[in-house]
């Protein structure tokens, strides 16, 4: 039935006005018609839920290609991306440097089934920028790498519990699904369908920012040090000194889930700015300069429990791939201290241009910033306070979300459809990219319907 949808060819797209450059010949004239046509192949149109925008409604944006801080989407319009992939992409779309890499990695064959040079590079980049990873193993998402953490912690210490913390997201994982930030969060929903009882049941899920006491059943603490999948919540004062020190008391492993955190606020990620040293950190999204990938890293006895030198299986036909090692090397070699300094300070003037665009525009809204990350929450539940914890950061106006995702869409700026995304600042979003966002956001706010 695909063919029942009509798409117009090249030809007719040209003769609408449509420019080779943006539809790139595929002659596909409109979101709409594509999402349609996707919904027909794939499960709502999407492969991974939140770009189906049911938190804000209305129809996705469909892209066609990217670059720099732009997204282009089907239809030519141009966005302002403040979406950068969720946090893979920091040097910006299609950066010149990435995309030598791939291109030349991918002349020598895209995988073999036996070890390379690159994964060996980029494993010892990430050791050396972060000294709790004294060894650490590729895969290909930042899921499979929570799910291998679990999996090691719990092979490691013998022990079957697993903590976690309400509002803290860990992917697509069984044992991290009793309860969640992005996307659950969204949905509002205690869990998922699909994960049975037993497979949560060694899971606790507890409160954000306030350290537990455990006690000698716990294999691992799992934890965003930053939470940046409820917005943006940082880590209140002694929290994560005191999941460390509790860790220790018990004989737990603390891993820090720094698949957004990881190169993102840092060279040593949240562990360097905190200065917390984990037994194990997973991560993904910026170590793959935009390919799939996730890693696992952390002490040398501990890896060292992965099969084939210990009895925890880990196994991956496409893992440590030649492309994505090359563009996660290519992103790491540019990501210098100085380069954080300098987004630290354009994530703080993006979020404070933002505040003030909102207060022109009435809207009561807080812009919490962490380093190079920055949040959102709107209305005024907690009087003007930052979220500490999930429960607070879910009295967000979610309506009033909806309204200001829509109005900055359509003056050009993209957000994430839905409103427990962290914002992307990245170094493509130079000064007169910040300019010309600043301006598209007040003539968006101008037009909304409070
Ligand atoms: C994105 C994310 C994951 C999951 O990574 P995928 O590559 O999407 O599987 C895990 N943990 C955190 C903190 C994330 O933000």
């Amino acid at each position: 039935m695909t063919n029942a949808i009509p798409l117009c060819d090249a030809t007719a797209c040209v003769q609408a006005g449509c420019t080779a450059t943006v539809c790139r010949g595929l002659g596909i004239p409109s979101n709409q018609l594509v999402f349609e046509r996707s919904a027909r192949a794939i499960p709502g149109g999407v492969n991974s839920s939140i770009r189906a925008f049911k938190a804000v409604g209305g129809t996705p944006y469909i892209v066609s290609w990217a670059n720099g801080a732009y997204v282009y989407d089907v239809e030519g319009n141009e966005l302002i991306d403040l979406v950068q992939s969720y946090g893979a992409i920091i040097l910006g779309h299609a950066h010149p440097k990435v995309t030598e890499a791939i291109r030349s990695a991918a002349g020598d064959g895209t995988s073999y089934g036996a070890p390379t040079p690159r994964e060996m590079k980029l494993a010892e980049a990430i050791a050396e920028r972060v000294p709790s990873c004294e060894r650490v193993r590729f895969m290909n998402s930042g899921t499979e790498a929570t799910s291998t953490a679990v999996r090691l912690a719990r092979g490691a210490t013998g022990r079957k519990r697993i903590v976690t913390f309400h509002g803290n997201f860990h992917g697509a994982t069984d044992a991290l699904l009793a309860a969640g930030g992005s996307g659950i969060a969204t949905l509002g929903l205690p869990g998922t369908a699909g994960v049975p009882e037993e497979a949560v049941a060694n899971t606790w899920v507890l409160p954000y920012n306030v350290v537990p006491t455990l006690d000698e059943d716990v294999a691992a603490v799992f934890v965003e040090p930053v939470a940046a999948n409820m917005g943006l919540v940082a880590p209140v004062p002694g929290f994560l000194e005191g999941l460390r020190a509790e860790c220790d008391r018990v004989g737990a492993l603390l891993v820090f889930d720094e698949v957004i955190t990881g190169f993102r606020l840092g060279t040593g990620g949240a562990q360097g700015k905190y200065d917390i040293r984990p037994d194990l950190t997973c991560f993904g999204k910026v170590i793959g300069g935009g390919l799939p990938i996730g890693a696992v890293g952390g002490r040398k006895d501990i890896m060292e429990n992965l099969t084939p030198l210990g009895s925890v299986f880990h196994a991956g036909t496409l893992a440590g791939n030649p492309l994505a090692t090359a563009a996660g090397l290519a992103a790491l070699n540019e990501l210098t201290d100085d380069v954080y300094m300098e987004l630290s300070a354009r994530t703080r003037h993006v979020a404070s241009m933002l505040r003030d665009a909102c207060a022109s525009a009435g809207i009561d809204a807080i812009f919490p910033v962490v380093g190079t990350l920055a949040g959102m929450y709107f209305g005024n539940a907690l009087g003007g306070k930052t979220p500490t914890n999930f429960q607070e950061a879910c009295t967000t106006s979610e309506e009033t979300y909806a309204k200001v995702f829509h109005a900055l869409l359509s003056a050009g700026v993209a957000l994430a459809p839905g409103a427990y995304e962290s914002l992307f600042v990245g170094l493509a979003h130079t000064d007169e990219v910040v300019t010309q966002l600043a301006e598209r956001v007040a003539v968006g706010l101008q037009g909304i319907n409070r």
